[in-house]
């Protein structure tokens, strides 16, 4: 497990940032990227400047892990997004914040995406009121996501509801705690999607 927590730390590391991968931790002076400002390795104090595509990889590596997405999945939302109206960039971001696993981890109910996820997989949640366990789903414009009945002792969730009132609630989502419920009122803008990310480097690496 250590070693796990670990790797989560080194792919902050390796973007001198955070990405906030854990729960609690991120919040302390523990944090990894506090306590090492360089890249993971070897040679991580080493590192020299990056070139255009190399700083667009990086953008797009951020992101990707941010969110906990394999190469090929983060890719398919971007084919999805060029297709779509509107820019690029926001449309790939606002596909990943309407994934079901992201939700619930803005929701309170998780304390970071990865574990949203496996609360997720293990059916804990409803959408209107429908059983849904697929992290992947998109979730809509005024749809309501809450916690099975099953769900409402769990302390993971329980406990993550307490922590996250500090986090903060996104200004896209009302939340109904006492009911373990929220809504997603519309679909976040650009700047509602608070996230230090330039997109328009993920467009320009794709669009090679
Ligand atoms: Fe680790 Fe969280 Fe800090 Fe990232 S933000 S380095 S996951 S403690």
């Amino acid at each position: 497990m250590a070693r796990y927590r670990e790797a989560l730390c080194r792919l902050c590391r390796r973007e001198g940032e955070k990405l906030f991968l854990k729960g609690d931790r991120c919040y302390t002076e523990k944090c990894s990227v506090e306590r090492r400002k360089y890249p993971p390795g070897q040679h991580g104090q080493r590192r020299g400047k990056l070139s255009d595509y190399g700083i667009q990889l990086r953008e797009k590596q951020k992101v990707r892990n941010m969110y906990g997405l394999l190469e090929r999945q983060f890719k398919r939302y971007f084919e999805w997004a060029e297709r779509q109206k509107g820019v690029t960039g926001e449309v790939l971001l606002q596909f990943l914040e309407r994934r079901l696993d992201n939700i619930v981890y803005r929701m309170g109910f998780a304390v970071n995406r990865r574990q949203a996820r496996q609360l997720v997989s293990h059916g804990f949640f409803l959408v209107n009121g429908r059983a849904v366990n697929i992290p992947s789903y998109l979730v809509k414009a005024g749809d309501v996501v809450e916690v099975k009945e099953k769900g409402r002792k769990v302390p993971a969730i329980v406990e993550s509801m307490e922590k996250a009132q500090h986090r903060g609630i996104p200004s896209w989502i009302e939340l109904d705690s006492a009911n373990f419920r929220g809504k997603v009122s519309h679909i976040p803008t650009r700047e509602e999607i608070a996230l230090p990310v330039q997109e328009q480097l993920i467009v320009e690496l794709y669009s090679k």
